[in-house]
């Protein structure tokens, strides 16, 4: 299935709330929600129909999907690989989500958004632990590091983003050296580490239903 690439504002509108899929916009007076908060489409303004638990469920977990811009079936198998896992299925798939290459360039802050970030991935700037990773689902651990790679330390655009990188603010999971542009993974994120405000037991009620 291809990715989404209509306009992202729209995903928030549908879902009535922030998901900051736009960067910098996202904050500012230009965001769509911000400007007219109604779902997409000619009935966008009528009064909403009372949602049912599945609705719910689904609405939830579009919500953290489009969040971290995951394809449907990646997500899936995400979530699968949670429920494998020792412990709470809902923290694990968060946490999951969070360790995503992807996310975690976002994270540090050498991206605008996780769509952004995931471009640079797939583009070979970073390097996780001296080896080059060019897949954005790669899944980071406690004590590995991130660098840009040599040869785009030298790009404008990242001798712009090592400038921004001392007024953006990293989650204390994750530690960051701008003189380097290189970051660690201290520890792996806990629920109460991971600033979301999702509901995700309804994810999982969703795919265990
Ligand atoms: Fe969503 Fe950002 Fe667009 Fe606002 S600007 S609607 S938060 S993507």
């Amino acid at each position: 299935m291809a990715r989404y690439t209509g306009p992202v504002c729209k995903l928030c509108r549908r879902e009535g709330v922030k998901l900051f899929l736009k960067g910098d916009r996202c904050m500012s007076p230009k965001c769509a929600i911000e400007r007219n908060n109604t779902r997409p489409g000619q009935h966008g303004s009528a009064r909403q129909r009372k949602i049912s638990g599945y609705g719910q469920q689904l609405r939830e977990k579009q919500k953290v999907r489009r969040t971290y811009g995951v394809l449907e079936h990646q997500f899936y198998l995400e979530f699968e690989r949670a429920a494998r896992r020792p412990g709470k299925t809902s923290d694990n798939f968060l946490q999951i989500l969070e360790t995503r290459l992807d996310n975690i360039i976002y994270r540090f802050g050498f991206a605008d958004s996780r769509a952004q970030a995931r471009q640079l991935v797939t583009h070979g700037h970073f390097a996780v632990n001296g080896r080059k990773t060019d897949i954005p689902s790669a899944l980071v651990k406690a004590g590995d590091v991130i660098t840009v790679r040599d040869h785009s330390k030298g790009t404008e655009y990242f001798k712009t983003r090592a400038l921004m990188l001392a007024q953006k603010a990293v989650p204390r999971w994750l530690s960051l050296d701008i003189a380097n542009l290189s970051g660690r993974v201290i520890a792996l994120p806990t629920r109460q580490d991971i600033e979301v405000p999702f509901n995700e037991a309804l994810v999982v009620e969703y795919y265990q239903r």
